[in-house]
């Protein structure tokens, strides 16, 4: 298999090194320095059965997508990674490997959207349960378990839109003692921020749309798991199931991660400068970031991650009129769903991303606005921000 092949390629060094090296040798024809984008669906072989490097059929493996899935592995420092169509495509690769109808799982009580319709409207027809838990409180997972049953424990960290941090090394055990598997979901931190399978997670998931990417112009997912099993298992289902990442995707988001380091650096650095803007301002109320002392997740945030991110929801002080204004008078965010490319976004959660769960527990306030903090210029992010939170402006 090519995949065994991700390891083989420069693995050591720093975060910034393997992020522009892991997964990938110049190629040995034409010294390409940079992955051909290997538009094929099949591979001529030598004799029957003769492969070259593995390659067989690119629903199985493809070179583009080998080199972006030897990368990810080696940023998340796991055994192996896999790439595919999108991050609920990976989700659900994960979900059918290692549940089977009659299985239990637990899932956080402000999962991203589509991963709630996932577990609650795809994998629960199917015969897997579910219960629901906040991530920052471990008793409550703990509680929410059913020994025997339960099979994944999965988490999101930081957590969508309120920015709940869930303690992964503590949940890590917690799911191992039970005989559970813990699953995080790794999009909003990236590996450069938290690196889950070090704490004792046992695979990763990305919506690699977000972060990863980093530029708003490809839709993908990946897993990144510990152990050779769990890659088997994975592996299998990735090419049974075949909502695989195709070569230019694969060929985009491996050239987003080369610059994820200094791009969650600059995120980072504008968020801060952002937030710092936010606490001060007379129409701003509550500002939620686990950078914030005053954050309830602040102290497990700093124990894990090496920074906090660029996502910042905050309540406006002139309610759910102030905030659609808000949202709709800002111009350097673009008003916009999704999250984590190099442009600032902005949203109303209640309206947008989280629309469908209002009416349940879920329901986020309706002075909510959510930021994708970018990395353009901050002074003219703050001067944007200033001038969109006129009161009556
Ligand atoms: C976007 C997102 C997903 C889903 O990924 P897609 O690439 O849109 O399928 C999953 N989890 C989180 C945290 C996300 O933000």
């Amino acid at each position: 298999m090519p995949n065994e092949q991700q390891h083989q390629h420069r693995t050591k060094g720093g975060f910034e090194t393997r992020a522009i090296h892991a997964g990938y040798e110049p190629d040995e024809a034409t010294g390409a320095v940079i992955p051909p984008i290997y538009a094929t669906s099949t591979y001529k072989q030598d004799g029957v059965g003769g492969l070259r490097g593995g390659y067989e059929y690119s629903r199985s493996a493809n070179p583009t997508r080998t080199a972006l899935e030897g990368n990810i592995a080696s940023l998340e420092g796991g055994e192996r990674g896999f790439a595919f169509a999108s991050g609920l495509a990976a989700e659900d690769t994960i979900i059918r490997a290692l549940c089977k109808p009659g299985d239990h799982a637990v899932i956080p009580d402000d999962a991203y959207g589509g991963t709630h319709r996932l577990f609650d409207k795809v994998a629960r027809p199917w015969g897997l349960a579910h219960s629901s838990a906040p991530v920052s409180d471990v008793d409550a997972v703990r509680a929410a378990i059913r020994p025997g049953e339960t099979k994944l424990v999965w988490i999101e960290t930081p957590t969508n839109p309120l920015l709940n941090i869930g303690d992964i090394e503590a949940l890590a055990s917690v799911a191992h003692d039970a005989g559970a598997l813990l699953v995080v979901d790794n999009t909003f931190a990236t590996p450069y921020l938290q690196q889950p399978l070090g704490l004792g997670a046992d695979v990763v998931v990305h919506s690699t749309t977000k972060y990863a990417g980093g530029h708003s112009d490809v839709v993908g997912g990946a897993v990144v798991v510990r152990t050779l099993e769990l890659a088997e298992a994975i592996s299998f289902h990735q090419n049974a199931m075949g909502a695989v990442a195709g070569p230019f995707d694969s060929w985009l988001t491996l050239r987003g991660l080369k610059t994820l380091g200094v791009r969650m650096d600059r995120h980072c650095d504008n968020a801060e400068k952002v937030v710092d803007f936010l606490t001060g301002h007379p129409a701003v109320g509550q500002v939620f970031y686990p950078g914030l002392p005053e954050h309830p997740g602040h102290a497990v945030a700093s124990k894990q991650m090496k920074r906090y991110g660029g996502i910042i929801s905050f309540r406006t002080t002139g309610g759910e009129q102030h905030a659609l204004e808000v949202c709709a008078r800002a111009e350097v965010f673009t008003l916009g769903e999704s999250l984590g490319g190099v442009e600032s976004l902005i949203e109303h959660p209640g309206r947008m991303t989280h629309a469908s769960v209002a009416g349940t527990d879920l329901e986020v306030p309706d002075d909510l606005i959510r930021l994708s903090v970018g990395i353009e210029s901050v002074d003219d992010l703050l001067a944007d921000l200033d001038r969109a939170l006129a009161i009556g402006g």
